[in-house]
């Protein structure tokens, strides 16, 4: 019943272990730009550069203050633009009020932004070329379901949340016309009306929302597979968009808080770093 993103997760770090174990000169490398003293933010970073470690990919943390200008931070994103030694470039996010994060966004070079979030990556991913990144989160999602065995082709896919990291670009991937694909996906907000009704009429509910326990039993089908994006401390303790308890005696398959989408976010970032690592060395 339940998809185990943490196993999934080390299988495909376990796999990618090996394929740098095979690699000659020097490894890849995923630079981590913190910027302030964010607490959540600086728990994240620390999580990837563990995860780094563990397959062996070199990772730095460039740490920055809260008061850095956005002229500096772009100085700083240019020239690991320009570090043949570099594979991957994050930008831990949020950033501070006086930064625009378009504007950082756009000035990763696109070959670098293993996260996804510059424009050209994500026009890419909206054509179905799969030459660029895909964000981690949704393309976490997408593995975790075809490792689950879960046949996405002509089911309704309904996606609670509309961000640009999470619902937007997982619509794109399940909509495309390619094999693990091919699903019809509604994307709902906090303006949708009938909501319960929509979610009720999914096969795949992906609750991405940020409002712990949100998706009650009442608004899934039986059977359908659940996937919980959300993560939320209350009192010390996590939860996801899913109220778990209710909603686990009804649905088929369901990703728990914490241990399902999160670890699948890391092993996407640390696969799309060793693909930007291929691509570096083949040029
Ligand atoms: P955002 O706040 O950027 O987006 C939330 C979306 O949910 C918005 O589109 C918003 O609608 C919609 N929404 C909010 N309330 C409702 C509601 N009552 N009914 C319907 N839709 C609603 O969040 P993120 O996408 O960044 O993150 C969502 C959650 O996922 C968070 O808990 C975050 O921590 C978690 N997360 C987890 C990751 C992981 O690795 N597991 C990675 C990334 C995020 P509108 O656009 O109208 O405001």
């Amino acid at each position: 019943m339940l998809i185990d993103g943490t196993a999934v997760a080390k299988k495909i770090q376990e796999r990618l272990k090996e394929m740098i174990s095979q690699e000659k000169g020097r490894k890849p490398c995923l630079v981590m730009i913190l910027v302030g003293e964010h607490p959540s933010s600086q728990i994240y970073v620390n999580r990837k550069g563990l995860a780094c470690l563990e397959v062996d990919i070199t990772s730095i943390v460039r740490e920055l203050p809260a008061s850095i200008s956005e002229a500096d931070l772009l100085l700083h994103i240019l020239q690991l633009n320009l570090d043949p030694t570099v594979d991957g470039i994050l930008v831990q996010l949020p950033l501070p009020a006086h930064i625009n994060t378009q504007t950082i966004m756009r000035a990763l070079d696109p070959s670098k932004d293993v996260d996804g979030f510059h424009p050209q990556n994500l026009g890419k991913l909206l054509m179905g070329d799969t030459d660029g990144f895909v964000p981690c989160t949704p393309l976490g999602i997408h593995v975790l379901l075809i490792e689950s065995g879960v046949a996405l082709e002509g089911k309704h896919v309904v996606i609670v949340g509309r961000s640009n990291i999470v619902g937007k670009p997982l619509a794109a991937l399940l909509i495309q016309n390619k094999p693990h694909a091919n699903a019809t996906v509604t994307i709902t907000h906090s303006k949708t009306k009938n909501l319960s009704e929509l979610c009720q009429s999914a096969d795949v509910l992906v609750a991405a929302l940020g409002s712990p326990r949100f998706i009650k039993a009442n608004m899934v089908r039986e059977g359908a597979v659940v996937v919980d994006v959300g993560i939320t401390k209350v009192e010390g303790k996590l939860y996801g968009d899913v109220d778990f308890d209710a909603v686990q005696e009804k649905c088929s398959l369901i990703t728990p808080v914490p241990k399902g989408v999160g670890p699948m976010t890391i092993a996407m970032l640390l696969s799309n770093t060793v693909k930007s690592y291929q691509k570096q060395k083949s040029r």
